[in-house]
C-alpha cells in the first residue's frame, strides 16, 4: 500500500520521567463541569448536568509559545485537568474506569469566547469556537503511581503574574471515573484519548505575549506565551 501523500504526524504528548511520548487518538472535553464556571456562563448548574464536546488530535500543543488564533477578539484561558487513557473500552463502573487511566496533565482548553456566543445564540455547533489549531496546550503526562488518583487539589491559573483561575478539583460536578463512565455510552474510549475535565470560575481574555502559567496540585504545571498570529 502507499499513501496518496506523507500521512499527518500523530499528535504526541511526552511522559514526565521517561523517553516516552503518549501518542494522542481523540481529545474529549467536559462542559461546566464546576458550579462556579457554570455561573459565569449563564447557566444553572442544578438543573442542567455538564455536557461533551471534541477538539481534534492534532489541536493539542506542547507550547512553550502558543500561537495565537485568527477570528476572533475574546480568546479565554480555560485551566483543565485533562485525563490520559491507557487502555479503551467500556467500563462497568468507576473503578473498571479508573483501571483505564494512564496519567494526568494540566491542560488549557483556549476558547474563542466571541465565536462560542455566536453559536450559542445562534444554536449552531462550537467547533469554530472550541476546535481551532493550537486550542489545547498539554503539559507532560504525569503517570499514574499507586493510588495517585487526584480527587482533590489546587487547580489555578495565572496570566503575566496575576491569579485568574482558582479553584479545587473537588469541586467537580462529575468525578474523573464518573466522566469516563458517562462518555463511554456516547464514544468508543481507546488508548490515547485525553479528557479535558472542566475549568473553574475566573476565565478572562488573553492578548498577544500574555505569559500563562498553571498548577495543578499534584499533577504538575504547564507555562507557555501567547505569540503572534
Ligand atoms: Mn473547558
Amino acid at each position: 500500500m502507499t499513501f496518496t501523500f506523507t500521512p499527518p504526524r500523530r499528535a504526541t504528548v511526552p511522559v514526565a520521567g521517561s523517553e516516552a511520548v503518549f501518542p494522542v487518538h481523540r481529545v474529549y472535553c467536559v462542559g461546566r463541569n464546576y458550579a462556579d464556571h457554570a455561573l459565569e456562563m449563564g447557566g444553572e448548574p442544578d438543573r442542567e448536568p455538564p455536557f461533551f464536546f471534541s477538539k481534534p488530535a492534532d489541536a493539542v500543543t506542547l507550547g512553550p509559545v502558543v500561537r495565537f488564533p485568527p477570528m476572533t477578539d475574546n480568546l479565554h484561558h480555560e485551566v483543565e485537568l485533562v485525563v490520559a487513557l491507557g487502555a479503551g473500552g467500556t467500563p462497568a463502573g468507576e473503578a473498571a474506569a479508573g483501571a483505564m487511566i494512564f496519567g494526568y496533565a494540566v491542560g488549557v482548553d483556549l476558547t474563542r469566547r466571541d465565536l462560542q456566543a455566536a453559536a450559542k445564540k445562534q444554536g449552531r455547533p462550537w467547533d469554530v469556537a472550541k476546535g481551532f489549531d493550537y486550542s489545547a496546550p498539554v503539559s507532560s503526562i504525569l503517570p499514574v503511581g499507586e493510588s495517585k488518583h487526584p480527587n482533590g487539589g489546587l487547580i489555578r491559573l495565572a496570566v503575566n503574574g496575576e491569579e485568574k483561575q482558582r479553584g479545587d478539583l473537588s469541586q467537580m460536578i462529575w468525578s474523573v471515573p464518573e466522566i469516563l463512565v458517562e462518555l463511554s455510552r456516547y464514544f468508543e474510549l481507546q488508548a490515547g484519548d485525553l479528557i479535558f475535565t472542566g475549568t473553574p470560575a475566573g476565565v478572562s481574555a488573553l492578548r498577544h505575549g500574555d505569559r500563562v502559567t498553571c498548577t495543578i496540585e499534584g499533577v504538575g504545571e504547564l507555562n507557555f506565551t501567547m505569540g503572534s498570529e
